[in-house]
């Protein structure tokens, strides 16, 4: 089959709250009352857009990238690592067409920090806010999410070429 330029990618992630702790997602840190476990920050929102950025790149995933026994992950801002896969995708010869994201969580509200979340992922994947998409929902107080265990989000990415891939498989 020939390539035809352009390529999607979907990502998900999952994080338990915990009592203590920041609460990041899209690099914002939202005011709650408890913060998301994980060895990063914990930014279930941005992990889901990497994933997808790097299946829509043909690389790997950010379990294999950033794992997390490496102590230089701990508690890195996930900005930072996003600034990481935009670079590979840039090195396979894509850019970021556009991104758009589902933050499914009971508690906090999402939306008044929509438009930061939206200003971070743009600027650090050289496109404009109209290109990241941030939706959020509630589970309808329904199953993990809905008994305000923790926060999940659902991405997906598309990734266009725009020179010959310069990196190696
Ligand atoms: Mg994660």
């Amino acid at each position: 089959m020939s390539d035809p330029g352009f390529r999607v990618g979907v990502g998900f992630d999952f994080h338990p709250f915990e009592e203590d702790g920041r609460l990041v997602l899209g690099g914002v840190t939202i005011p709650f009352d408890r913060g998301l476990r994980g060895h990063s920050d914990a930014d279930a929102l941005l992990h889901a857009v990497m994933d997808a950025l790097l299946g829509a790149a043909g690389l790997s995933d950010i379990g294999s990238l950033f794992p997390d026994t490496d102590p230089r992950y701990e508690n890195i801002s996930s900005l930072i690592l996003l600034e990481k896969v935009f670079r590979l995708v840039r090195g396979k010869g894509y850019r970021v067409g556009n991104v758009d994201i589902v933050v499914l969580a009971e508690a906090p509200k999402i939306q008044p920090h929509v438009p930061a979340i939206r200003a971070n992922i743009a600027r650090t994947l050289h496109v404009s806010p109209e290109d990241v998409g941030v939706k959020a929902t509630t589970m309808e107080e329904r199953g993990v999410i809905g008994r305000r265990e923790g926060i999940a989000a659902q991405a997906v990415a598309l990734v266009y070429r725009d020179r010959p891939e310069t990196g190696t498989r």
